[in-house]
């Protein structure tokens, strides 16, 4: 049996072939050299354009380019986290921002979000969890893994909640902000609210399957802009001159690599969806955006399975379907899901076709 894997972060497309061209360009042009650490003016220019297409107005000089949108936020924590400061995080919410706390001082403060509330952020329950001690508050839109978009009236009601604490900012990691499935997508770039504490963190690893470019960028208040690019410039430097040529051009011709990804990602969530439905007592969230399910499978843990082993846990459940019907997908413990899984639907058709059937068959075997 071949293993059908939908653990992968990355989307299994290939890279926009401008940004192929670009960087074959600029390499051959002998563009190999540091690029500037707050990014090339082009490239900042085509970012600061591409939110004013999107009816949100960004002065360049608060755009800066990273490489990743993982070291967009690594540069923020640094930054802004002074010791017992405190980083509320909606959960579920991706692992990787647990990850990049044990090297930053920020400690973490969790919010739970429920499948029944449809991943809502309740205004209560974050007001019991803020203090003067908050320093950064951590969203992900469309969220890493659940799919879930905030609507501008969520997001705009959440930045009210920054005017009660002043040294409180927001960073949204909008990293997905391109793959959307026709719910209304609002930057918190373009919400009413004290926008000079808002940060929105981004990057081409999702939206233009670019993730080993290591290339990313983030907008938010020229003076945060200006500590981040001092940081960046003696830690890292800039991003290569020919990484930055090539996200120019994925950005300035963004729609020729983006309209068939989207095509495809659709119909694949369609797909992922109907797999789903058919198999019993598994409840989830149909995404709104990104590119992952996070089913609750809750009722497939104490089970037993034919080799008379018990799923005790969403450990076990993941370990049964890797090792006796070679299906990977991500423990949604570390997403802070008890009993769920995160499957991506960012893989080739016929996989993910086969990949629901030996779900629901792995499912139905256990009793
Ligand atoms: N933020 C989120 C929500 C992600 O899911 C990921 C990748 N899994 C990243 C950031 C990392 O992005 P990059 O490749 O740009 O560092």
């Amino acid at each position: 049996m071949t293993e059908l894997n939908l653990a992968s972060g990355a989307s299994y497309f290939k890279s926009p072939e401008a940004a192929v061209a670009a960087a074959i360009t600029a390499i051959n042009a002998g563009q190999t050299y540091y690029g500037p650490a707050e990014g090339t003016a082009e490239l900042r220019n085509a970012i600061a354009e591409r939110y004013l297409q999107e009816g949100v107005t960004i002065n360049p000089e608060q755009v800066m380019v990273t490489p990743g949108t993982k070291q967009a936020l690594y540069n923020l924590f640094t930054i802004l986290l002074r010791d017992d400061d405190e980083v509320v995080i909606p959960v579920p919410a991706w692992f990787g921002f647990y990850e990049l706390l044990k090297y930053s001082k920020g400690r973490l403060v969790t919010v739970q979000t429920s499948l029944e509330d449809d991943y809502s952020l309740g205004v209560n329950a974050l007001r019991n969890v803020l203090n003067e001690k908050s320093r950064i508050l951590l969203l992900t839109n469309p969220a890493n893994p659940t799919g879930r978009i905030y609507s501008r009236h969520e997001l705009e009601t959440i930045l009210e909640l920054l005017n009660d604490y002043p040294d409180l900012y927001l960073i949204s990691d909008e990293i997905y902000d391109l793959d959307t499935y026709g719910k209304p997508y609002t930057s918190a770039l373009g919400c009413k609210g004290p926008q000079e504490r808002v940060i929105v963190v981004n990057g081409f690893s999702k939206n233009f399957a670019m993730s080993g470019w290591r290339i990313g960028y983030m907008v938010g208040p020229t003076k945060i802009m200006k500590q981040s690019i001092d940081f960046q410039s003696s830690t890292f430097s800039g991003v290569s001159m020919f990484i930055q040529e090539a996200a120019l051009a994925t950005i300035t011709q963004q729609s020729a690599a983006l309209t068939p990804m989207l095509e495809v990602l659709q119909e694949n969530r369609r797909i992922m969806q109907q797999g789903l439905e058919a198999i019993p007592n598994v409840r989830f969230y149909v995404p709104d955006g990104a590119y992952y399910f996070f089913p609750d499978l809750s009722y497939y843990l104490g089970k037993t399975t034919p080799d008379g082993e018990t799923t005790t846990s969403t450990e076990d459940l993941c370990n049964y379907l890797q090792n006796k019907h070679n299906l990977v997908v991500v423990n949604g413990d570390k997403f802070g899901g008890m009993g769920h899984v995160r499957m991506s639907f960012a893989v080739e058709q016929p996989e993910l076709v086969q990949a629901m059937a030996r779900l629901k068959d792995a499912l139905l075997q256990l009793i």
